[in-house]
């Protein structure tokens, strides 16, 4: 297993909820360490930018008015195969449908309102991290950085 590393959001919903802890600790357990730690309110043009590949999907304003109704805390966890292990942790998009004990079955509201966001592939984990973090805003060895 390769060491990845993902771009991880608590929504709007689980900040209101006051669930930013216990999901941070959820991701800590499970060998995901956080590299990097914001809490940021994103603009219309932020939100929109960053789920741009949703744009023709009949939720997409409403998907980006709920992003962008409070605060998100982003960070960048780095584990083994940290891609698919935080999703496994975060659960189905749908909470209805997410696993007993994953952070969407415990926290989400509803498929829109569903607590976390999390990268789905290497990719797009590279794009969503640069998105919103600097390389010098990121711990790790300086010769990763180099
Ligand atoms: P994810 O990778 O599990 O977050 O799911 P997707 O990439 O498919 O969708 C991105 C986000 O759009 C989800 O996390 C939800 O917040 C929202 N979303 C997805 N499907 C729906 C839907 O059918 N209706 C609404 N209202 N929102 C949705």
């Amino acid at each position: 297993m390769a060491v990845e590393r993902t771009l991880s959001i608590i929504k709007p919903d689980a900040v209101e909820k006051g669930a930013i802890g216990s999901i941070l600790a959820t991701f800590e357990a499970a060998g995901l360490r956080p590299l990097a730690i914001k809490m940021v309110r994103l603009t219309e043009l932020q939100a929109r930018g960053f789920y741009a590949v949703h744009k023709e999907r009949p939720f997409f304003a409403s998907l980006v008015q709920f992003m962008t109704s409070g605060p998100v805390v982003v960070s960048v966890l780095e584990g083994e195969a940290a891609i698919a292990r935080h999703r496994e942790l975060m659960g189905a998009t749908d909470p209805t449908k997410a696993a007993p004990g994953t952070v969407r079955a415990q926290w989400a509201t509803d498929i829109e309102r569903n607590a976390v966001h999390g990268s789905d592939a290497p990719e797009t984990a590279r794009v969503e991290i640069s998105y919103f973090f600097d390389a010098t805003q990121i711990q790790g060895p300086v010769e990763a950085l180099a």
